[in-house]
């Protein structure tokens, strides 16, 4: 399946790839949807159409170069789509994930909406045991949300507020509740703070967008006597007036860490990052945690199915599309099972 231009969908016969060196071979079987992919399907991102989507992948490894030690035939894996340069200076201090070559299946070259994807063996990551396959899928934002949590340094003990309860959000929330943090989630909408507290957040904010953030009310939930604010902020909206929050609240000497993204310019006072020695840092991707995405998910498996609300076949594509645009129902993340029959 490719996306040929806006909004349009073509099913076509492609070759099934040959393995190369250090690759193997992965029958697709699950693909989720995020934000990007609508953007991407839309035309309204960097990427050039045409281009074969899917980027949140699993599946079942079917082949195997000869030289690839550690994946073996019949293995269920997740697939981390990040492919660095491996050359630049910033792929020499270990940090492809924002390595300026980055290529991304399904983002910036063909990606997962095929039977089969040739991967370089070291994407590859095993699903554990009893982790069902469909579940591998969400390694990847999960990988993005403990990115986040990494380099916030995130503590037991600490209080960490995140804004914004998407699935990136919803997924952080897990995280720092995982490694025993109390969490305080913000979002404009009631329902997306029901499924937050599913995910470990003791206290729920609704914020209106419209107002300064935040009220007294709110105030009084981030700052008590023990404490002058969080000691983490998640800024995981994209909205440049929640940075401007998130920088408001955040304790004095405490990070922030910004996973939302837009490039919409920000307009709040420099002097509150001075002042109160404030880490502002940027997260992105991530860096090596699929690994430790998959087994948050294995041990919070119900948890983390909750957040795919809707499921589609891949000849289902463009009702999926079209579910994620509509605004009168709560879209979590969009499972898409592989192969279909699909008529070519
Ligand atoms: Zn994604
Ligand atoms: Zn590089």
């Amino acid at each position: 399946m490719r996306t040929v231009s806006a909004c349009t969908l073509e099913y076509a016969e492609v070759p099934r790839p040959k393995v190369a060196t250090d690759e193997a071979v992965v029958q697709i079987e699950h693909v989720t949807l995020c934000g990007t992919d609508l953007h991407i399907f839309e035309d309204d991102y960097t990427s050039e159409l045409p281009l074969i989507q899917g980027h949140e992948l699993s599946g079942t490894v079917v082949e195997v170069a000869d030289d690839v030690a550690g994946v073996a035939v019949g293995d269920r894996v997740a697939v981390d789509p990040l492919i660095a340069c491996g050359e630049c200076a910033t792929c020499r201090k270990g940090r492809g994930h924002v390595c300026p070559n980055l290529m991304v299946f399904g983002c910036y070259c063909d990606g997962g909406f095929v039977e089969y994807l040739s991967v370089s063996a070291d994407r590859l990551h095993r699903i554990p045991d009893g982790l069902p396959t469909e579940l591998g899928a969400v390694a990847e934002p999960t990988a993005i949300s403990l990115e986040s949590v990494t380099r916030g340094r995130a503590a037991p003990g600490e209080t960490a507020l995140v804004l914004g309860c998407g699935p990136i959000g919803a997924l952080a929330t897990l995280a720092l509740h995982d490694l025993g943090a109390t969490v305080i989630a913000a979002d404009t909408v009631p329902d997306r703070l029901d499924l937050v507290r599913e995910f470990g957040a003791s206290h729920t904010l609704l914020v209106d967008a419209a107002s300064r953030f935040p009220t007294a009310q709110l105030a009084e939930v981030l700052r008590d006597d023990s404490s002058d604010g969080p000691d983490l902020v998640i800024e995981a909206t994209g909205v440049p007036a929640s940075l401007a929050n998130a920088l408001d609240v955040v304790a004095p000497g405490g990070r922030v860490v910004q996973v939302g993204i837009s490039t919409r310019p920000t307009g709040f006072p420099l002097k509150v990052i001075p002042f109160k020695e404030v880490e502002l840092l940027g997260s992105r991707n991530s860096q090596g945690l699929i690994p430790e995405a998959l087994k948050l998910i294995a041990r919070h498996q119900d948890t983390v199915r909750s957040l795919l609300t809707h499921r589609f076949a891949v000849n289902e594509l463009d009702q999926a599309f079209a579910t994620m645009r509509a605004t009168d129902q709560r879209v979590g993340k969009v499972l898409i099972d592989m192969p279909a029959k699909v008529q070519v």
